[in-house]
């Protein structure tokens, strides 16, 4: 067995509504839904989406796109089996501008979308995140830990609202006996991540590719644990197909410091950038690592793609469809 064949679900027959579904990890979400024979709602207010992500969808006869906020009153749906909200302003510079929206999308769209699961008793997952942990104490972090977020801080609003989103899921098992599961995603890179999203992978493969220096935040010392969408994706679904409650952490425990991922992309751009040393925002997590036993004993799932390859992937798709 690999370690993506254990719950593989047949969807055919089932309606599954995503938000956020036009974004990087939604339009990879849709694809492999409907690839698996679903039928699939895409809800996305496009604040960090965009049509272009999910273009080759439109023409898809199980395939519906809608521009809506989440936290707005949500348009009619005939049937729900499957409830996937993942819209979210996940990059910090762009948390960082808007504000607001990033809160009312975890709290107010997260009490929407529960309230429509309940209405058809379909299945709901949510994407929450690493985050959740802030800068943690304890390392690698596993589900059971709860963290160290500074509640004023400038990343608060992304993580405060998932952290509500949390609870509201909670909640909603509670009052109105859904079938709600958490999943809490760390750092996810891969194709369809804006060039200008802020993120480092993309950052510093722009970088590397133009030639620009590399601006690594502080001296580089902080640690990611990077995860090939593809496999984000695998999670994703089969906490859909599951009734698996978490949170369980969904991520790639092989950590690299920030410098290192810096050379590595350098390395595999053939680059000549130089690395400049740019000041680190505050808060900025110090140390990052997934406990992901739990995602391995319910969801039979693991990581697939390394580094390099996830990278040589995501430089392959920025070479097609950039400038450069
Ligand atoms: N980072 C960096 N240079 C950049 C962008 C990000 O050194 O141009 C660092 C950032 O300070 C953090 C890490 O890379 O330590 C991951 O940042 P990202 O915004 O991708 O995600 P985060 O994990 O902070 O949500």
């Amino acid at each position: 067995m690999t370690a993506h064949d254990g719950l593989a679900k047949d969807f055919h027959g089932l309606h599954a509504v995503v938000t956020g579904g036009s974004g990087f990890l939604g339009s990879h979400v849709c694809e492999s839904l409907l690839a698996r024979g679903a039928r699939v709602t895409c809800w996305d207010n496009e604040s960090t989406g965009a049509e272009a992500n999910i273009a080759h969808l439109l023409g898809h006869e199980r395939f519906t796109y809608r521009l809506c906020d989440v936290a707005e009153p949500l348009p009619a749906v005939d049937r729900a089996d499957v409830v996937l909200h993942l819209a979210s302003i996940a990059s910090p510079l762009a948390y960082g501008r808007r504000p607001i929206d990033t809160l009312r999308s975890g709290s107010a769209g997260t009490l929407q979308l529960l309230e429509l699961a309940a209405k058809h008793q379909a299945r709901f997952v949510v994407s929450s995140t690493s985050e959740v942990y802030g800068d943690p104490q304890v390392h690698p972090q596993h589900e059971d830990y709860w963290g160290h977020v500074n509640p004023v801080g400038p990343r608060a609003v992304y993580d405060e609202s998932k952290r509500f989103a949390e609870a509201a899921v909670v909640g909603a098992r509670r009052e109105w006996d859904v079938d709600a599961g958490i999943v809490r995603i760390f750092n996810t890179y891969g194709p369809r991540m804006a060039v200008d999203d802020g993120r480092v992978v993309p950052t510093f493969i722009d970088q590397a590719v133009r030639g620009l220096p590399l601006t690594v935040a502080g001296d580089g010392s902080q640690t990611r644990s990077l995860c090939y969408v593809d496999d984000t994706v695998e999670a994703i679904v089969r906490m859909a197909s599951s009734d698996v409650q978490g949170p369980v952490n969904v991520g790639n425990p092989d950590e690299y410091t920030i410098l290192e991922l810096a050379r590595v992309i350098v390395g595999l751009t053939n680059s000549s950038s130089p690395i400049e040393h740019v000041a680190k925002p505050q808060d900025d997590p110090s140390r990052r690592k997934p406990d992901i036993a739990r995602a391995r004993a319910a969801l039979g799932w693991e990581p697939t793609v390394g580094l390099r390859d996830g990278l040589r992937r995501t430089l392959g798709w920025y070479l097609a469809h950039s400038s450069v």
